[in-house]
């Protein structure tokens, strides 16, 4: 299964950038567990550390006082649910080729890749890895036969399908690029003298660095010698933002998409308390990702908001697995319920999204255990009834529980007395920039029309 989700932070100029990129990567570490990566340029040549896990067990004082050395750095975070964990998937995936160091990072998700590579692969092309990011890198230096890197790297781009968000480190110049329809975000702000660029404004906002603007689409921003130089490297889409970074994915404390995800969480629950208003003693989340619609459901409907879900705040990826016959270990282990709060009680669970139905069913179970009266569920998002191929981990019908079923259906299999989810019309009218985003999840209308082999891996490791 593909999976790419990430995370991505760049500056350019500053005396501690790795350091700097380590706090930026640290801030985002919602967005990508799997591994992490920095290099650094250091005038002279790039160097690199990447590792397994998270941000703070990867990298050390030894690596951000002495190893990475240089002005200039990014940095890589992966996510993964599924399949083999590899260090060679890690990221920025480096290179060097015609006296150039070249680092590539990227978040999103190509859908021509099995055609490119297979292309690649007839004209002699060797790869490392199963990475989008490693197909990037042979376009470009297949184009950079009399052309310069940027005018190559455009060239590239030209060739490439689907979801990209980049930072590129090419010797001495920091590159940022967004693809022609904008599925993931990529914000550009200031620190200092430094130019920084993150996933989101919540890295920003922890190095005290203001935020500029998003990264437009089909945009290529270069840092070099300072300063910077836009250039639009394709031709503009329709705009089409991944509506999840809304919904589910980007901490509620950034701007994605130039609007802060907070208040569009917000907004998505009042808009759901409009639709859809029932009785019930009290509203609860399932926290984290369910609390901030839940905040705007009780703001509009006037129900009290109980935080009886408790979470353990500690929940690696990495506790050791418990044997077979402890069954649902893993939703119990971080989410239990305050008992008083359950018993004989009507609740009513705002929840930001349905996927597969198997955590949810889980706890709903619990709930029943503990002498819930009636349990209701409300759903900040419309019904996910479409693969995603352009980087969330949704990526067949078959987990989709909403593909093939109705919402009474739904209802039955999670144990629910009612269930309902919000409009795509209602959704919208949460947002700034409505018609700005990609609803392909929902309504199966893909931006960019993924090929057949878009779902093939070209080669499992
Ligand atoms: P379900 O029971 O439908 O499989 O789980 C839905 C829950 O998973 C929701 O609470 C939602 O916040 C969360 N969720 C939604 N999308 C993703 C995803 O891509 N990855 C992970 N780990 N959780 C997700
Ligand atoms: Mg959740």
């Amino acid at each position: 299964m593909k999976k790419e989700y990430c995370g991505l932070f760049g500056i350019y100029g500053h005396p501690e950038a790795a350091r700097m990129a380590y706090f930026g990567l640290y801030a985002l570490q919602h967005r990508g567990q799997e591994s992490a990566g920095i290099v650094t340029w250091d005038g002279q040549k790039i160097r690199e550390q990447k590792g397994m896990g998270l941000v703070a067990d990867v990298f050390n004082e030894e690596h951000l006082g002495h190893q990475l050395k240089g002005q200039i750095a990014m940095g890589h975070l992966r996510y993964s649910t599924t399949g083999a964990s590899l260090i060679r998937n890690s990221q920025p995936f480096l290179v060097r080729f015609k006296g150039m160091s070249i680092a590539v990072a990227h978040n999103g998700n190509l859908v021509n890749t099995y055609e490119l590579r297979k292309e690649l692969e007839e004209q002699g092309s060797i790869f490392q890895t199963t990475m989008d990011s490693e197909i990037i890198v042979h376009l470009i230096s297949r184009y950079m036969n009399g052309y310069s890197f940027e005018e190559a790297l455009s060239k590239a781009m030209s060739r490439i399908k689907g979801a990209y968000s980049l930072l590129i480190l090419a010797n001495d110049k920091l590159i940022a690029v967004r693809d022609p329809n904008g599925f993931r975000p990529l914000s550009i702000g200031r620190v200092g003298d430094s130019y920084v660029f993150a996933s989101e404004t919540c890295a920003f906002d922890l190095l005290e660095a203001e935020y500029l603007r998003c990264i437009n689409p089909g945009e290529m921003v270069t840092i070099d010698r300072g300063s910077l130089i836009s250039t639009s490297i394709a031709e503009i889409q329709a705009p089409s933002s991944c509506i999840f970074e809304l919904i589910y994915f980007a901490r509620p404390d950034s701007i994605v998409f130039g609007q802060e995800v907070y208040q569009a969480r917000k907004r998505m629950g009042m808009v759901l308390a409009r639709e859809s208003s029932i009785e019930a003693d009290f509203i609860m989340p399932f926290p984290d990702s369910g609390m901030y619609a839940g905040v705007g459901y009780a703001h509009e409907s006037g129900l009290p908001f109980e935080m009886a879900m408790i979470r353990n705040h500690y929940v690696g990826r990495t506790f050791i697995q418990p044997t077979q016959d402890m069954r649902d270990f893993g939703v119990r282990v971080k989410l239990n319920p305050a008992r008083s709060m359950i018993k004989n009680r009507n609740i009513l669970i705002v929840e930001d999204s349905i996927v597969r139905g198997t955590t949810i069913k889980t706890r709903v179970k619990k709930l029943r255990e503990l002498g819930a009266r009636e349990i209701h569920m409300r759903v900040s998002c419309p019904p996910i009834r479409y693969p995603c191929y352009y980087g969330i981990d949704f990526s067949s019908k078959g987990e989709l529980i909403a593909a093939n079923h109705s919402v009474e259906a739904i209802a039955r299999y999670i144990g629910l007395d009612s269930l309902h989810y919000l409009s795509i019309e209602g959704l919208l009218s949460a947002l700034n920039n409505r018609q700005d985003f990609c609803l392909a999840c929902f309504n199966g209308q893909y931006p960019v029309p993924p090929g057949p082999n878009c779902n093939k891996l070209c080669f499992e490791w």
